[in-house]
């Protein structure tokens, strides 16, 4: 299906998650205090339902948290993370594959390589659709629990310096998490080499741009590191850099700062940091599944 007829703008985010622009802070707020409910209390208010994981992409954290969340709310789970093994490797479309899974489950978690495919997905689905990546456009429910995190780790959002890190042009999570940061009183930093810069549509005025740590570890509240996404640079690109968080940056940064990453890593922080107590990114994790289950009540009617 080549025309996108769904506007995310016009769709409530209980009926899909597209991206972050759907949000306010009170529902942030809401699915917040949900999670930190969540968190501590076990209830089984999905019970009966199901969701489908359906994942076009790799997927670790995003596909498992999911299938967590929704188990451990009490439903159940389809689980299509190798679309390989599916009819898709028999030339079906995305179109067709969201109709026979909207017969079985009640949501759809949707990873997909198209930046439209969400779009695309909703168009034809009379079940949520929850964007869990497409392409390098966005990440909507990593950044809620970004956000989340930042919120456990300092108490606050309002008030904070938070710097991104790394390929800030394919990153999806950066991009929807400097989206969701424009809510809150909050000074962004992007330290970037010069072709992995934050794409112009996130910047606003008062951003800083830097492409050394080391001009900014001193000042900072959070550290949000990425990966090179090098799956979606196109091929002449230089992207022959290195961009490490070493001990040398902790031992100068605050003693209250966050160190995140989305994951995986692959060389950005070495292992060694993972035991100061600033390094945030294990952590990171066991927020998202709080988050997950808290979108998963709202989207799916519970309790
Ligand atoms: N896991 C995140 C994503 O799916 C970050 C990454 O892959 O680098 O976008």
């Amino acid at each position: 299906m080549d025309t996108i007829v769904a506007s995310r703008m016009d769709i409530p985010w209980r009926r899909a998650v597209i991206s972050v622009d759907q949000f306010s802070k009170p529902d942030i707020s809401d699915i917040f205090a949900t999670a930190d409910r969540l968190a501590v209390s076990r209830t089984m208010p999905l019970g009966g339902k199901s969701i489908a994981n359906l994942f076009y992409e790799p997927s670790t954290r995003t596909s498992s948290s999911f299938y967590a969340a929704m188990t451990k709310l009490g439903g159940s789970v389809i689980p299509i993370n190798e679309v390989n093994y599916s009819s898709v490797s028999k030339g079906e479309t995305l179109e067709d594959t969201i109709r026979t899974l909207e017969c079985y489950a009640d949501a759809i978690v949707l990873r997909h390589y198209d930046d439209n495919a969400t779009e695309r997905a909703v168009s034809v689905s009379s079940v949520p659709i929850i964007n869990a990546g497409n392409g390098s456009g966005e990440h909507p429910t990593q950044a809620l629990l970004d956000l989340y995190t930042i919120q456990r780790e300092h108490g606050a959002i309002d008030g904070l310096t938070v710097t991104m890190m790394g390929d800030l042009k394919y990153g999806r999570t950066v991009h929807s998490l400097s989206k969701l940061l424009r809510l809150y009183d909050v000074k962004l930093r992007f330290v970037a080499p010069e072709a992995l810069r934050l794409p112009s549509e996130y910047h606003r005025d008062g951003d800083e741009e830097y492409v050394d740590l080391d001009d900014v570890i001193a000042d900072t509240d959070i550290i949000y590191v990425t990966r090179v996404q090098k799956e979606r640079i196109p091929g002449a690109i230089d992207i022959d850099f290195n961009y490490v968080v070493t001990p040398e940056h902790m031992a100068r940064a605050r003693g209250d700062m966050a160190l995140m990453h989305p994951m995986p890593r692959v060389g950005e922080i070495p292992t060694s940091l993972d035991t100061d107590p600033r390094s945030a990114y294990f952590r990171q994790m066991r927020y998202g599944l709080y988050v997950r289950m808290a979108l998963l009540v709202a989207m799916l009617g519970g309790a």
